[in-house]
């Protein structure tokens, strides 16, 4: 099994027509209209759906968070910096959170998790998920 996606900036009017009664082959021409033109591999891969359904979201920017730390609950993967998925890089980063969680606990103030302790890895993490 495999995945793709593709990313189109639109005007809301036109994202809320598209999410509440568009067809499935108006969406197909959609994605015809904005990547038909591209290299002729892409081409085949939107041909290889032409009989499938495609999932459309809309994707939002948040304002980032000032912490992922509120007393002794700490915010880690997507819930403290979902990214656009053209980053490929959501899971990684949830991985990276709960790593650095583990070694600052382990290394500088023992289990369970002190607030300082996860002010340090809020600290780390946001830094990471920021560059
Ligand atoms: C199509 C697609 C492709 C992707 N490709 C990549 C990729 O190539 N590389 C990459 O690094 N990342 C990729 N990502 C991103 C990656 O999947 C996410 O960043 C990652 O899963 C985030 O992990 P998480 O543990 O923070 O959140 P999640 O994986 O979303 O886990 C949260 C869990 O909490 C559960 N939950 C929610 N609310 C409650 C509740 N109230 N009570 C109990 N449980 C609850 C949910 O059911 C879920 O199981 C992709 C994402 C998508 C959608």
């Amino acid at each position: 099994m495999t995945n793709w996606f593709a990313c189109i900036a639109l005007p809301q009017s036109r994202i809320d027509a598209l999410l509440s009664d568009s067809t499935p082959e108006q969406r197909r021409a959609l994605l015809a209209e904005n990547f038909g033109h591209w290299h002729r591999d892409v081409q085949r891969v939107l041909d290889a759906g032409r009989d499938r359904e495609f999932l459309f979201h809309q994707l939002e920017v948040l304002a980032p968070l000032g912490s992922f730390v509120n007393g002794r609950t700490a915010l880690i993967g997507d819930a403290a910096h979902a990214m656009a998925p053209f980053l490929g890089r959501g899971a990684c980063e949830a991985i990276l959170d709960g790593e650095a969680m583990g070694r600052i606990a382990m290394a500088r103030h023992g289990l369970p998790l002190r607030n300082a302790a996860l002010r340090s890895a809020s600290a780390l993490t946001r830094r990471r998920s920021r560059s």
